[in-house]
């Protein structure tokens, strides 16, 4: 019994400094937006791209590198089904569930889009970049695609069927376009942009390389909730040690 009790206690010490190092992460570094407009900024400037996440319409706006905030698709708000259709298919069988960030704004929801209107007119050829999707590591699916006058998807990319440089979108300088992001299974997805476009000066290519972008398909906390909702878990996981031992 006492060493039962020894080994508890040991457990808790275990659990409370993950906790500590999980909040104190969390605090320093990563931010979850989970509302609001948003666009994945596209910027090339001094010769070298900036990817970034902007919330440009915030008090105060601000902006982000991809590796300081995380992009939340709330579990509740966000979820969907696969709509019955052949043109629905890519997203996975009608019925099955699925969580999207859409095209058009839900205040419930972060409003996400692509923001190129920082990328100056004359720099690339034809004035225009390419965004390309080049790894996604996920519990599930991820597809962003574009929902028509008439009610029909255009995918631009999708995880469901392999990642080739077909899963990319021609994005404008100067232009600014929102689009839906659909993921089949809750949890974390580390998903890969890479820009890219040639140089008007010199007929240059020049790409940005693979650019990290977290989303998390989750829950939203209660707010402020960070530390107590480690607590939480800990209290829940005794609960559950609890009964289990009955
Ligand atoms: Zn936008």
């Amino acid at each position: 019994m006492k060493e039962q009790n020894l080994r508890i206690i040991g457990h808790i010490r275990q659990l409370g400094l993950a906790a500590l190092l999980t909040t104190g992460l969390a605090s320093q570094a990563q931010t979850t937006l989970w509302e609001g407009h948003t666009d994945v900024g596209i910027v090339y400037e001094e010769g070298g791209w900036n990817l970034h996440i902007g919330q440009h319409e915030a008090t105060p706006p601000m902006e982000y590198a991809p590796n300081e905030a995380i992009l939340g698709v709330d579990i509740v708000a966000a979820s969907n089904t696969v709509p019955l259709g052949a043109e629905w298919s890519f997203l996975g069988t009608a019925g099955s569930s699925l969580w999207v960030l859409p095209q058009v704004q839900d205040s419930a929801l972060l409003f996400l889009g692509f923001g190129t209107e920082e990328l100056e007119s004359g720099v690339f050829v034809n004035n225009e970049v390419t965004l390309s999707l080049q790894g996604v590591r996920a519990p599930g699916q991820f597809s962003v695609y574009e929902v028509g006058m008439f009610g029909s998807p255009t995918v631009f990319m999708n995880s469901g069927d392999g990642i080739t440089g077909a899963d990319s979108i021609v994005l404008p300088a100067g232009g600014h376009r929102h689009m839906n992001w659909a993921f089949s299974t809750p949890g974390t997805y580390e998903v890969d942009f890479e820009a890219a476009g040639t140089l008007v000066e010199g007929n240059v290519f020049t790409t940005s390389g693979p650019i990290t972008y977290t989303f998390e398909v989750a829950a939203v906390p209660e707010p402020g909730s960070a530390s107590l909702l480690a607590l939480g878990g800990l209290g829940l996981l005794f609960a559950r040690r609890g009964k289990s031992r009955k």
